[in-house]
Formats: structure tokens, sequence, C-alpha cells
């Protein structure tokens, strides 16, 4: 075995994916997972006490928007990624066939987290999102063979396409944008992701055009593109979307998850494929703050520690391509996050201001990517 360079010793190791639990060592080298065992008696260049701790791959949040420098609804990775477990995210949709480029250089070339964005069918990305030219005008910058090409020059980085599939943040263009998405997808292989909130279209015109591998964000909105009929009921075009392999993702954002919505859902074992935050500067204060407290709310749910810890690691991976991240194995990548579970009494508001009120509370205590602690750091306030 080569030298160990950091050694996480004592913590109740949980993978998802492998369906392993239990109090197991894990050893790091050279940013990949070198051992993982009970009482590793090895010699490491420095070691951690993850005593109490829970040792899980590192969290993986579907969608985000994360970047700096652009004028738009960024957050930059490298503060809100390493506090909150998060090794790898989802930038849904910020930049465009004609911002990309400079993302590219800028942004993914220097983050201490792996980025996996979607571009956005509208070229200009989600630059002046939510003002009245972005309403009238998102059509108009769509280009399906220049977001093809783009994706074409760039097919390491670029893993889907965004689109805002509600009349209410782009207009008439809604439906339009869908079907434009849906062709790029068809051409380069690779899903299409839609934003519902306010109809119009109505869910089911959206719904017929996404094929399997797609992804459906915001999947709890308490809008009237929901999951749910009017009695309550999963939609049966929901149902027969799942069936044919459309995921459905949390991305719970200012104003895309509802309790009551939740409840309703989970009752009928329609549970979301992903968790997500959807985080950008509007919501992170409240309600969303980071994905351990997304996840917290699902625990207080009543879903498991394992159901809800699949949804921000193994399964997120899954739908990027990236099979190696989001698990914890021999050989693969050092993406690790140390959480604590508290028990108490925590409450947490969703995005219409009700009030959960349960025993679980998931917090980051050390997150390390490519087998370097990114959390906490020196000089970390
Ligand atoms: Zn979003």
């Amino acid at each position: 075995m080569p030298k160990v360079d950091l050694l996480i010793k004592g913590g109740e190791v949980i993978d998802p994916a492998s369906k392993t639990r239990g109090k197991l060592d894990v050893a790091v080298s050279q940013g990949r997972i070198a051992a993982i065992g009970p009482d590793l008696p090895l010699d490491a260049a420095s070691q951690v006490d993850a005593t109490g701790k829970l040792v899980v791959p590192g969290l993986i949040d579907l969608h985000t928007h994360l970047g700096f420098e652009l004028h738009t609804v960024v957050l930059d990775p490298d503060d809100v990624c390493p506090p909150a477990g998060v090794t790898a995210a989802v930038d849904m949709g910020s930049t465009g066939a004609f911002t990309f480029p400079w993302y590219r250089e800028r942004v993914l070339s220097r983050t201490l987290v792996r980025l996996f964005p979607f571009i956005n069918i509208a070229s200009i990305g989600a630059i002046a999102i939510h003002t009245p030219y972005y309403v009238d005008n998102y059509g108009r910058y769509i280009d399906v063979r220049d977001t093809v090409r783009m994706i074409q020059e760039n097919r390491q980085y670029i893993r889907g396409i965004k689109v805002f599939a509600t009349d209410k943040m782009v207009g008439e263009w809604a439906l339009m944008a869908v079907r434009a998405a849906r062709q790029v997808g068809d051409e380069v292989g690779l899903p299409v992701a839609v934003h519902v909130s306010a109809l119009p279209p109505p869910l089911e015109e959206i719904l017929d055009l996404l094929h399997e591998g797609d992804i459906l964000t915001h999947s709890f909105t308490p809008h009237d593109q929901g999951i749910l009929d009017a009695r309550g009921q999963i939609r049966p075009s929901v149902r027969e979307a799942r069936q044919r392999g459309v995921f459905f993702d949390l991305g719970h954002g200012a104003g895309s998850f509802a309790y009551h919505v939740a409840r309703k859902a989970l009752e009928q074992d329609f549970l979301p494929d992903t968790i997500s935050t959807d985080l950008y500067y509007a919501n992170v204060d409240q309600p969303v703050k980071d994905l351990p407290t997304t996840l917290s709310k699902f625990l207080n749910l009543g879903l498991s520690l394992e159901e809800t810890l699949a949804r921000a690691t193994c399964n997120p991976a899954r739908l990027i391509g990236e099979n190696t991240l989001g698990v914890l194995q021999v050989g693969g990548p050092a993406d690790i996050a140390l959480l604590t579970l508290q028990q108490g009494e925590f409450s947490y508001v969703d995005c219409v201001q009700q009030t959960l009120t349960g025993p679980w509370k998931l917090e980051c205590a050390m997150t390390i990517a490519r087998g370097k602690i990114i959390y906490p750091r020196e000089g970390w306030s």
C-alpha cells in the first residue's frame, strides 16, 4: 500500500451505494481512498479523529447556481460548498452558449470543489434573470445549433441542458424552449433539466417532452405546475414519467419546496430521486441555508439516514455520469464528508413559511476533496 497521507479514524462510515454502515477507518493516499476497514493499523502522515461523526461520501448538490464575477444569481462555490460537506455540485444553467467559455476559464479552472455545469438553452444563461427584459426575450436567445456546438466543444465539462419551463420566468417561450432543449439533448446525448413552478404551460405538456434520464426540478413546488392534482394525488403523468426513467429532483430554492406537498408525496411513496438546494443569493440565508439543512428536513419528514444520504451522493452522481463520485470505494477519489447527526429539537422553515420541528439535525464537521481537507481550513472564519 502507498504511504497514507490521511487516516480518518473511529467514525461511523455510511456509504449508501455499497450499503455499508459500520465503525470503520478510511485511509487516503494521493487523493484517493487507499483502504476502508476496522481499526486500520496504519502509520499516516496525519490523522483525523472521527469519533462520534458520520463518515460519508462527499455530498453532491444536483441543483445550485455557483460561480463569480457573473452578473446573475450565483454564489462563490468555494465559500458555500466546503462548510456544507459538498465536494461536487451542478451549476443549473447559470451560463449559456455566449457565457460558457468565460465560465470555463474563470470558474471551472480554479474551484476547490468539482463543478458540473448544465448549460442554459438560452445563450444568455441566467444573466438578467427575474427582469422584464429576460421574460420578454428568453426565446430570442435560443439557438439550437450554437448550443450544440458549444456542448460538443466542451463535452468534458457540460453534463446537460437547463430550461425554464414556466411562462412566469420566460414569457411565451416556455414550451418552445423545452422543445429546443429536447432537440439539443437528443443531438448531443445529454439530459434535459426542466424548472417548473407556475402555469402555464400545463405540467403534462412539459412531461410529454421528457425522456429517460431527463430531470424535473422543483418536484415539491407548491405552485400549480406541481406533481399533485387537486385531490392531492400524484398525477398519473408524473407516475408515467418516473416509470419511463425521468428523474425528480427537489431543488429547494426560495419558493419551490413546501412540506404539505412533500408529505402528500411521501405518503404515496413518491420520494425525490435527488435532494438538492437550488442555492443562490436569495435563498442562502433563508429558507435553504445549505445542503445538510435541506437533508435534515427530509430526516424530520421521516426518511432514513441512508435514504436521505443516497439522494445527495450516489443518486446525483449517477445522473451526471460520474460513477466514481458519491461512493466510498478503495481506488476511488477521496471526496469525503464528516457529518454530525445531532439529536434534540430543531425547527426548519419551508418556502411557504411552514415550520417543521423534529429531532434531527445534520451538520458538516469536515470536508475532504481530492484527498485534501478543504473545511475547516487555516484562516477560515
Ligand atoms: Zn435553480
